[in-house]
């Protein structure tokens, strides 16, 4: 089966992102569980969580299917020890959150060395920082993101994720999310049954579909292999249909929360209804 949502707006606290997903018709969603251009936020509070609960459970979407989002700000692995520290105390706040409301999943980029350290010193600290949010923390999925490889940002390449998750303290409670904008701007082909096999085929035996707890599909603006990050609504970009029939129709992709992050919400309700249409019965 396939769950598809979108990440929807939680202006006004937590538990208006679960209404806002039922009024497109989702199956499944992304939220930001605080501000996530602000380093602090308040704790939630009890209401706040029950809240959040009842909506949820409402909506009629099972927590598993609810992909949250990290802060912008973090970055596990920042060259400076200081900032470092500061991205993991608040990634860590973040895991705490995701388990206070009973989701089982935080999606985070992996980080960025700024051109200051390695790829492989800054994929070693970020290995770092996710292994002691590992051991201070409970119940969630950390689920890396791939990335365009815009900037100085790490996880452009399978094998930075499959790097990340071979260093892991624990593999059962580390997951990856692909990002189909990321994935082809990052170089990696999906556009006709033919070069999506092939790009799976590594995924599969560089990270490997065991790992997969959740996608983003969203069509690309930019070229293939261009790194630059910029998303398109489905089938109106770079990347075309075709990709997504075939996503809609990978068996290996199933029951995991597939999230739209299109630039234009009006029509997220539409995409959704395509994108179902999509499967062939
Ligand atoms: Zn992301
Ligand atoms: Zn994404």
């Amino acid at each position: 089966m396939k769950y598809i949502g979108a990440h929807v707006s939680a202006s006004g606290g937590v538990f208006n992102a679960p209404l806002n997903a039922g009024k497109i018709g989702a199956k499944a969603f992304a939220l930001f569980t605080k501000n996530q251009r602000q380093w602090v936020a308040k704790p939630l509070d009890e209401e706040t969580i029950a809240k959040f609960k009842a909506n949820l459970e409402a909506s009629g979407i099972l927590p598993k299917y609810v992909l949250p989002h990290d802060s912008y700000l973090i970055n596990l692995g920042h060259p400076e020890i200081e900032k470092r520290e500061k991205s993991l105390n608040a990634f860590i706040d973040e895991v705490n959150r995701c388990d206070e409301l009973g989701l089982d999943k935080l999606n985070f980029h992996p980080g960025s060395h700024l051109n200051k350290i390695s790829e492989e010193e800054c994929l070693e600290f970020i290995s770092n920082s996710m292994n002691e949010a590992l051991r201070k923390t409970k119940n969630v999925k950390l689920v890396i993101e791939n990335t365009a490889g815009q900037g100085s940002n790490l996880g452009y390449k399978l094998e930075h994720l499959g790097y990340l998750i071979k260093n892991s303290i624990d593999r059962h409670r580390v997951g990856v999310c692909i990002d189909t904008c990321h994935f082809f701007t990052s170089g990696y082909d999906i556009r006709d049954e033919k070069t999506y096999d092939e790009s799976m085929k590594k995924f599969d035996t560089i990270v490997g579909f065991e790992f997969l707890a959740g996608m983003h599909l969203n069509d690309s603006k930019p070229e293939l292999a261009s790194h630059v990050d910029r998303h398109e609504s489905i089938g109106e970009g770079k990347i075309g249909l075709e990709a997504f029939r075939l996503i809609m129709n990978d068996e290996k992709i199933d029951d995991i929360p597939m999230i739209l992050e299109t630039p234009n919400s009006d029509i997220w309700s539409q995409e959704i209804e395509l994108l179902y249409s999509l499967i062939k019965n």
